[in-house]
Formats: structure tokens, C-alpha cells, sequence
């Protein structure tokens, strides 16, 4: 088959790099290359027992046939009394709430419904890797929005405005951000709220890392009480509760746009995996061992950021700060003599450090580490990183 034959919906679609890098690491080490990965954001730890169990229990008592659509009743439940318990927000329900394959499918469905051919949509930089792909695939244009090294990696809503043109429709919001950890705090969200409002900006919040915050609490668009109505928080249990491969996600917003992505999701995947509803919803329902849960994992990342910030900032080839979320290293080379992607490259083969470089955030110049794997492992490959770089 000849790449004439796709057709223009896949033109400029490009593998997901932090997937490609993950596979090539796994692949490297399946060769007996000792490599340490560092790459994938993936909490390399295991899920919360009771939602496994969960699971198992829901396929030992037979519990296999196709769940509705839009997720299965008590999960939507569970995601909305989560969010009622987490967020300032006064009750979120039920109906306001799709389930969805991971916050990918979640924000494909929006980005689908939302956006098409000419429209813009603002990506702050760096963003993660998939948002450009995702707008693209909607048919609609990306416009990125600089941030400065200097401010935090934050956008501004003097920067939004400079970038908002006519055909505006919407803004991807990552906070705390994937790959920089930056957190917008509640009167900077707020102020973005407002101005998107104004100008009828659909705001995806994307608060996937939202409990994965170490000095202060990330807020989130639902402890805003006067956030409009065209704002969508999407989250899962990816992070916050070390459930990547389950692959559940959501979308919570306005009951007319989850009417529509039901339809979109009906047409094309029938919803998300039962067993997977299942586990998600033990994982949120049983609310004192899921605070544990999150409390527990959070002190664990804090420690092993701490231990390789002072390690990083160590390093004279490099700039790092303490990002206030998330799990990444976000470091900024100081010799732009070689691309990000070639000493990435160049870390893997010779340093032995899987890592991702700052391309495929739209930000070259940079490398973004996973800190989410065991202590021994960061440890080692902290060693490593230091090594290469002196
Ligand atoms: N958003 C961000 C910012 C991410 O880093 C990820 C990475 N997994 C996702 C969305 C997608 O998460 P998932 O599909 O596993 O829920
Ligand atoms: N989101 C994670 C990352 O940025 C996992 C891989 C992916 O889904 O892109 O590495």
C-alpha cells in the first residue's frame, strides 16, 4: 500500500512520541540493553488493591456485556460524587459525566464534537504531545501560545488575547502540566476563565495530574463556581491511581455535549472496557482507603522529586526547578549546540537513560523525565544523567 492510498483525515498524522520512545525502550531492553526509563509518564507502581479486586469480581460474577455507552451508571455516579468531594464545586451530576478509553478518547470526543475545519484552538507551550494531533485529526487548526522559562511555563491571559483571532473556538488547558509541572493557581485559572467566557472559548481542562500536586493542592475549573458553560474537566485514574492499563477516562460538561460524544463514543467504540468501569468505580467510591491511596503516592513522588532535583540542579549542562505537579524532570539544555533530540539520542544509546526530548512538546531544547518509577531505579538513572552530562 502506497501512502497515496490513506486519505487527507490521517495526512499529518505522526506516531505518539512518548509512545514510540516507551516502546523503544521496552524494545532495547528486551535485547539485553540494561537501559534505565525513564521516558513514558506512566506511575510505575501497583493499582490500589480494592479496585483490582473489583475487577476480578466483576468478570467471576459474569459481568461482560457491553456496559452503556456513556459508562456504567454507578461509575458515572462515582465520578461525579468524587468530584463534589475533591472540588469547591456544588454537586456535579451524573448526566453532566462520560466515560471514556483514557482522557485520549475523552479528548478526542471533545475536540471532534467541539472543532472543525476553520477554527483555531490555543495549545499553550509546551504541551503534551497529543494535542496538536487531536485538533489536527478534528479537522480544526492549533495555534501555540509561547510561555517563558522565566514565568513558569504559564500562559497569560495577555498571551491568549494576543493569540485569540475570529476564529477562536477553544483552549487546551494542562495544569499541572505535562511535561512541565507547572500549576496555575486559582486566581490565574480564574482570570482565564473569565476571558474565555467573554469571548465564548471552549476551555478543555485537562486535570489528569490534578492530585499529583506538592506544595499546594492543583486547583481545578470546578473550583471556580462561576466558570460558565463552556468548560469541560477531564480526568481518569491513569495517574492518581496507577491505573494506565485500564484505560478509563472522562469528560464531564455540559449535558448536551455528553449527549453528543455518547453518540460519537456509540458509533465508534461502544464506550470503555466493563471490567476496567468497574475497577475505576471501587477506586473512587471507597473514598477514605482512595484519599490513602492518593496521599500515600503523592508523599512518595514528593520524595523522589526532591531527590532528583538536587541531583539535577547539580548538574552545570542543565536547568531544572521544582515543578509544583505532576511527575516529570523538566530540563532545560544549556548547550544548544545539539538538538534535544539528538542528545536524547544520544543519553539512550550511550547514557543508557530512556528520556523524551523537548521536540514533540513544541519546545526544543529541553528533556522531560519520568520520576514515577521505583527509588533504585531513579536512582540509577539519576547516576547516569550525571555522568553523561559531565
Ligand atoms: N493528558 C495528559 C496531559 C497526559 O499526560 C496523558 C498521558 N497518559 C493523557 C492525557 C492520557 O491519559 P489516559 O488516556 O491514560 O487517561
Ligand atoms: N501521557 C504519558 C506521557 O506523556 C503516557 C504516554 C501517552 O499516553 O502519551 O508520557
Amino acid at each position: 500500500m502506497s501512502i497515496e492510498d490513506f486519505s487527507p483525515n490521517v495526512e499529518h498524522l505522526e506516531p505518539s512520541s512518548t509512545l514510540v520512545l516507551a516502546a523503544r525502550a521496552r524494545a532495547l531492553k528486551a535485547d539485553g540493553v540494561p537501559v534505565v526509563d525513564l521516558s513514558a509518564g506512566e506511575p510505575q507502581y501497583a493499582s490500589p488493591a480494592f479496585a483490582l479486586q473489583a475487577a476480578t469480581s466483576a468478570i467471576e460474577a459474569g459481568k461482560t456485556g457491553y456496559p452503556p455507552t456513556s459508562g456504567l451508571p454507578e461509575l458515572r455516579q462515582a465520578i461525579a460524587a468524587y468530584l463534589t468531594e475533591t472540588t469547591a464545586t456544588t454537586a456535579v451530576d451524573p448526566t453532566e459525566v462520560i466515560v471514556s478509553a483514557g482522557v485520549k478518547q475523552a479528548l478526542f470526543n471533545c475536540c471532534y464534537a467541539l472543532f472543525g475545519e476553520g477554527d483555531e484552538v490555543l495549545i499553550p507551550t509546551p504541551y503534551w504531545v497529543s494535542y496538536p494531533a487531536l485538533v489536527d485529526l478534528a479537522g480544526a487548526k492549533s495555534v501555540f501560545v509561547d510561555t517563558a522559562w522565566d514565568d513558569g511555563l504559564l500562559v497569560s491571559v495577555e498571551q491568549l488575547e494576543a493569540a485569540r483571532s475570529s476564529k477562536t473556538r477553544g483552549l487546551l488547558l494542562n495544569s499541572p502540566s505535562n511535561p512541565s509541572g507547572a500549576v496555575y493557581d486559582l486566581k490565574h485559572l480564574t482570570e482565564i476563565l473569565v476571558w474565555a467566557a467573554e469571548h465564548d472559548i471552549w476551555v478543555l481542562s485537562d486535570e489528569i495530574y490534578r492530585r499529583l500536586a506538592y506544595e499546594n493542592a492543583a486547583p481545578s475549573v470546578f473550583d471556580i463556581p462561576d466558570r460558565g458553560d463552556h468548560v469541560i474537566l477531564l480526568d481518569g485514574v491513569s495517574k492518581a491511581f496507577c491505573m494506565p492499563g485500564f484505560r478509563i477516562g472522562y469528560a464531564v460538561g455540559p449535558e448536551q455535549l455528553i449527549r453528543k460524544t455518547t453518540d460519537l463514543q456509540g458509533q465508534t467504540t461502544s464506550g470503555a472496557a466493563g471490567p476496567s468501569q468497574y475497577a475505576a468505580a471501587a477506586a473512587l467510591n471507597q473514598s477514605d482507603a482512595r484519599e490513602a491511596f492518593v496521599t500515600n503516592l503523592v508523599s512518595q513522588l514528593h520524595i523522589l522529586r526532591d531527590i532528583g532535583i538536587s541531583r539535577l540542579q547539580a548538574i552545570d549542562a542543565i536547568e531544572v526547578q521544582p515543578a509544583p505537579g505532576a511527575l516529570y524532570f523538566y530540563v532545560k539544555l544549556l548547550d544548544d549546540s545539539k538538538s534535544s533530540m539528538e542528545v536524547a539520542e544520544d543519553l539512550l544509546l550511550n547514557g543508557l537513560v530512556a528520556s523524551v526530548p523537548g521536540e514533540p512538546f513544541g519546545s526544543p531544547g529541553h528533556l522531560r523525565f519520568n520520576f514515577a518509577v521505583e527509588r533504585p531505579v531513579l536512582e540509577e538513572g539519576l547516576e547516569r544523567i550525571t555522568a553523561f552530562f559531565e
